[in-house]
């Protein structure tokens, strides 16, 4: 299997097995996903293709809204740009010489020839270009979580850890060489900020860096190397040759799946290549033109990992703000039917539904997963209260509903 030399960031999956801890709890994500009802595939759509499902679609949206935030609140500027681009793009950007392997074919449309992006680099470089920009801009921190595609061999493919089509939470921070370090720095941090939103820990950190015979572009690694070196200071990291992008050295936030195989799931990576090929220019307090570094981050990878991984770990128990459903509505009969749809329409921002099918023991049981379960029997009715349930099957003593609803609001809030 190639190294991870690949575009912005590197996702390719290491062989690298590490042993799985022998009271391991985590779930295969594939078979977990399908038993939820998170995700599922379709041969007429293709291997490495997942659609999502409600619930699964629930999990992303959360995720996906909880890093834009984290991002507005970091000083990211959020842009949107198509997963398509001329041929010519990927030459300029040395995608097209250095990782053309891992690319579709073009396609040819009236005379030109379009690709599917092997990653949102080129696209971003672009903005930046589409004015003059001023040194008092920098640093300028354009993210997206945007599509882009990869021609892997139908061997490799599964579940959501290794796609065709991949959702990037993807950043480029545009900046003098002077704010390189404390970008990258305030990169890590926020990496670890998610982390622990999400319930997920780091295998290792990775100092990834170029190798013999690899396909990488002349350039000073040293430099890049060294601002990487000094922003791992403090933390346990492996530096490992052959493992950096073909534009620069990296670090590579590793993660380990239920198998032992060990991944990449967050990226820091500095780049001088690609503002020298796009020529990017910013005007200095000298009035002179300069050419900024580029900062290439992923705070949670792809959107298609990153939720292998959280299925994994919480084995379908995610946090609450990323449950599917949040709250289950459980009427102890018929009579109670309509006090819980009128509780149902209360729900809000809260993802809610009602079971009122079979045993209440069974129905209870079935929601093991979900953070509230309410049980609503006459009293509740006749006292307008709710009574709720905790996943770990505590109970929380009866409250008017207004008030239970407003604590769960509270709970279920994305960080
Ligand atoms: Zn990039």
């Amino acid at each position: 299997m190639s190294p991870a030399r690949g575009g912005c960031p590197g996702l390719r999956l290491v062989v690298t097995r590490l042993a799985v801890h022998e009271e391991s709890t985590m779930h295969d994500h594939r078979k977990l996903g399908r038993e939820l009802g998170l995700f599922d595939t379709d041969p007429l759509i293709g291997a490495g293709l997942p659609y999502w499902l409600p619930d699964g679609a629930a999990v992303r949206h959360s995720l996906e809204e909880y890093v834009r935030r984290l991002e507005r609140r970091s000083g990211y500027r959020h842009v949107n740009s198509p997963v398509l681009g001329k041929r010519d793009l990927y030459e300029i950007s040395g995608h097209w010489a250095h990782y053309r392997d891992d690319m579709y074919p073009p396609m040819d449309v009236g005379g030109e020839q379009l690709v599917l992006r092997p990653s949102l680099c080129p696209h971003h470089a672009l903005i930046y270009r589409s004015r003059g920009r001023s040194h008092r801009e920098l640093p300028l921190r354009i993210a997206e979580l945007g599509g882009m595609y990869r021609a892997e061999l139908s061997g490799v493919l599964g579940g959501l850890s290794r796609v065709r089509a991949i959702h990037l939470n993807d950043a480029h921070i545009f900046c003098t060489l002077d704010q390189v370090e404390a970008e990258v720095a305030a990169a890590l941090a926020m990496i670890r900020q998610a982390y622990d939103a999400l319930g997920i820990s780091p295998a290792r950190y990775r100092l990834s860096l170029p190798g013999d015979g690899g396909k990488y572009v002349a350039g000073n690694w040293d430099r890049a190397a060294d601002i990487l070196r000094s922003a791992l200071d403090g933390l346990p990291y492996d530096a490992v040759e052959g493992e950096a992008a073909f534009y620069g050295p990296k670090i590579d936030v590793q993660i380990v799946d239920s198998a032992g195989r060990e991944s990449t799931l967050s990226t820091v990576q500095v780049d001088f290549h690609q503002p020298e090929q796009f020529d990017l220019e910013y005007i200095g307090p000298d009035a002179a033109k300069h050419r900024p570094v580029m900062v290439h981050r992923s705070i949670i990878g792809s959107v298609e990992r990153a939720v292998a991984q959280l299925v994994e770990v919480h084995g379908g128990a995610f946090p609450g703000w990323l449950a599917p459903v949040q709250l289950r509505l459980l009427p102890v009969s018929e009579a109670e039917v309509p006090y819980a749809r009128e509780i149902l329409n209360r729900c809000g921002d809260v993802r809610a539904e009602i079971v009122a099918q079979g045993s209440l023991g069974a129905r209870i049981r079935d929601g093991r997963l979900v953070p509230f379960q309410a049980v609503i029997g006459r009293e509740e009715v006749a006292a307008g209260q709710l009574s709720v349930r905790l996943r770990d099957g505590s109970r929380v003593d009866a409250q008017p509903a207004e008030d239970a609803l407003a604590s769960i609001r509270e709970a279920v809030r994305v960080p």
